[in-house]
């Protein structure tokens, strides 16, 4: 596994493609021990990370975060997964211990999502005005679902490849990753032919990762004889929750006296949990009390 999780933007140098890759071992590895993810929801979040993070990095204009949301009839439940332009994510699953496998053994990642629901995408547009759409799901397979988004809500012709790689027996996380192609105005019906049939019989993301490729190596696979400009590299990704022990007790505050009072009589301490990261907040009678004064 790369020590740090990076991304790796290029375009290429006749205008007419651009590529984003990262790899997301390290934060998809984090995410399933901070769950205790089966198998079958670590590669599901996987995925789904590794879409957030090229949805982000793709449609947002300025700074800030893109939540992206699979909602599917599946056993898995909904997933959710929030970004930011900083390289920072967080996200889970509805159902973490679900394991879902086909015939052959490997990890059924359609049955778990579910072939039918939607796919909601949103984010601060460039006027900084809260953006939201959805489209429905196509395949229950994540990837194909974002592609599907992009082109009918977006009208962003692309090509995406993620994939997460397990151990065997324990499910830790050796390679998690994925790449984005988008076509620019300047890519003619003959150059997307050519892009489609070249990335067509490329290896899944996953693979090529597990070979000891960097991104740049697999960016420049991907677009063959085209020539390529590398723009920027950022090292770094990495899960992230901002949750605390202040908000969560300025939360606790703003439910009211009454209720607060409720919990010392009834409880005796507050416990909460972070959807995102899993984290556990306590607040002792001593502390609810130090609230109440407030
Ligand atoms: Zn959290």
């Amino acid at each position: 596994m790369p020590e740090s999780d990076y991304l790796v933007k290029a375009i290429t140098k006749n205008g007419t493609f651009r590529a984003i890759a990262i790899s997301t071992s390290n934060l998809t590895e984090e995410a399933r021990q901070r769950h205790n993810l089966s198998h079958t929801a670590t590669v599901a979040l996987g995925r789904s990370f590794a879409c957030g993070i090229l949805l982000c990095n793709t449609l947002r204009k300025s700074k800030g975060h893109l939540t992206l949301k699979l909602k599917g009839e599946g056993p898995l439940g909904t997933i959710v997964v929030d970004s930011s332009t900083e390289g920072t994510v967080r996200g889970y699953v509805g159902n973490s211990s679900i394991e879902c496998f086909d015939a052959k053994g490997y990890v059924d990642i359609d049955k778990a999502v579910g072939k039918t629901g939607y796919i909601h995408v949103s984010y601060d547009n460039d006027k900084g005005l809260p953006y939201q759409s959805s489209v429905e799901l196509v395949s229950g397979e994540i990837a194909k679902d974002v592609v599907n988004y992009l082109a009918k809500s977006e009208q962003i012709p692309s090509f995406l490849s993620c994939g997460v790689y397990l151990e065997p027996d324990s499910g830790k996380v050796l390679h998690a990753g994925g790449i984005l192609i988008q076509t620019l105005p300047e890519a003619s019906e003959e150059d997307i032919s050519k892009l489609e049939e070249r990335v067509s019989k490329l290896d899944p993301f996953s693979i090529l990762l597990r070979s000891s490729l960097s991104l740049e190596q697999i960016i420049l696979k991907s677009f063959g004889d085209l020539e390529v400009r590398f723009l920027t590299e950022f090292e770094g990704l990495c899960f992230y929750c901002g949750c605390s022990q202040n908000r969560f007790e300025s939360a606790l505050a703003s439910i009211g006296k009454d209720e607060i009072e409720k919990i010392i009589d009834k409880i005796g301490f507050a416990e909460g949990r972070c959807h995102f990261c899993n984290g556990v907040y306590i607040v002792s009678k001593e502390n609810l009390e130090a609230l109440l004064k407030k």
